[in-house]
């Protein structure tokens, strides 16, 4: 392998981790889970393209990075890159130091579960690997160029300068990628305007405008917007109250219901995987159809909505491992969107194989494009860049 990147996500059970080369297309990858318990163990690929199972029982992330590392270390990542879901108001991947730590501290009560997990991978890592550059990408990051009539709540204003209550939009990272792809294919480089679908276990839309973000479905947390796995999106928030003056539920239990318990999984009482619905749906069950048809409609509900950021549309961009591999659901949210203009190649679409990127739009009307994201790819893209820039100043320091 060329030159490396190592990408890490530290959940508060799990690590996943992506070396990444230079040309960003052989990677060794994997993930390690249940850690702090007995079953902890790392799951993953090597860079020969074999399947690596390896017990680690009790091991902590420290231990697991450890073991990771010691693996990894004849690649000689030049980085690392920590994937860092919120990043409060930092605009733009930063290089790891104790104030951008601190950042990420502060941000915790935004990302009460991802930031403290995050932070847990980021203290090992440097505790490991002193010498080598580490850096902080924010899923938050790429929707900090969302106008203010955008990322503001209609709540009185103290929430939000005393208390940094506003809509951020996750899945940066992704919807970055995906639209900056999609301009490179459109041969439009990042001039117009682009609606994306994130679609996979927490799914979200972006409208981006000249390769900026201006505006997405996700909002001051993960939860706002389309209907996700076992997330709702959006209800009337007003239910919190209903539910608590009616059944009694404290917010904890209310909050853990629109967490984990609803979106497809709450309306099918099935599954919140896509492809069981589908085929729950093709048997006959009602709820299983109903919570797809929920789905679609929401989704161009809010690709429809987002369309008011943007002065003219090139086209749409699936992804996410519904996105990516769902012509159903492609061809339903699209036939919500009737007054658009999008013209589908259903042919197109219905035999774009599995991880491939294409069009699927019949050349009238704005594009639609399938696009696989590559989060791990844009990761290690912006580490390298941050790197660069942070050498490139302590040499003209130096000069
Ligand atoms: P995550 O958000 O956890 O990264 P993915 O992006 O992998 O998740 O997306 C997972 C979702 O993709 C699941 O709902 C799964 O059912 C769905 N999915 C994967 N393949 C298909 C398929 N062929 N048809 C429909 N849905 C699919």
């Amino acid at each position: 392998m060329s030159k490396t990147i190592l990408v890490i996500n530290c959940g508060s059970s799990s690590i996943k981790y992506a070396l990444v080369s230079e040309r960003r297309e052989d990677r060794i990858y994997g993930l390690a889970e249940n850690l702090g318990s007995e079953h902890a163990r790392i799951k993953g690929i090597t860079v020969g393209g074999e399947a690596l199972e390896l017990n680690i029982p009790h091991a902590d992330h420290q231990q697991a990075l450890e073991v990771l590392l010691g693996r990894l270390a004849n690649y000689h990542p030049e980085a690392i890159g920590h994937r860092v879901v919120h990043g409060g108001t930092l605009t733009k991947a930063e290089l790891l130091t104790p104030e951008i730590i601190q950042q990420i501290k502060a941000a915790t009560p935004l990302a009460p579960l991802h930031n403290p997990a995050h932070l847990v991978g980021i203290e090992a890592t440097m505790r490991l690997f002193p010498d080598l550059p580490q850096v902080a990408v924010f899923d938050t990051a790429f929707h900090q160029t969302m106008p203010a009539h955008a990322y503001r709540y209609a709540v009185p204003k103290f929430l939000y300068t005393e208390h940094n209550v506003r809509r951020y939009g996750f899945h940066g990272t992704s919807h970055a990628y995906v639209s900056e792809r999609g301009s490179e294919l459109a041969g439009s480089f990042k001039q117009g305007g682009w609606l994306t679908a994130h679609l996979g276990n927490g799914s979200s839309t972006c409208a981006i405008w000249n390769g900026h973000s201006v505006d997405t479905s996700m909002g001051m947390t993960p939860l706002e917007g389309v209907v996700m796995g076992t997330r709702s999106g959006d209800v009337d928030p007003s239910l919190h109250s209903f539910i608590a003056n009616n059944l009694g539920w404290d917010i904890y239990k209310i909050d853990r219901m629109l967490n984990s318990q609803s979106g497809l999984l709450g309306l099918s009482e099935l599954s919140n995987d896509m492809r069981t619905l589908i085929e729950a749906s093709e048997a006959g069950n009602e709820d299983a159809t109903l919570a797809i048809e929920v789905f679609c409609y929401r989704l161009a509900k809010s690709l429809a909505g987002l369309s008011c950021g943007l002065a003219s549309i090139n086209g749409l961009i699936f992804t996410g491992g519904i996105g990516e591999n769902s012509a159903y659901i492609r061809e339903k949210t699209v036939s919500y969107l009737p007054h658009f203009g999008f013209n589908l190649d259903k042919n197109g679409n219905n035999t774009l194989k599995r991880g491939t990127e294409g069009r699927i739009d019949a050349s009238t009307g704005p594009q639609i494009w399938v696009i696989p994201t590559d989060e791990e790819g844009r990761i290690a893209q912006e580490t390298a860049s941050v790197v660069e820039q942070a050498q490139q100043v302590q040499h003209t320091k130096m000069a």
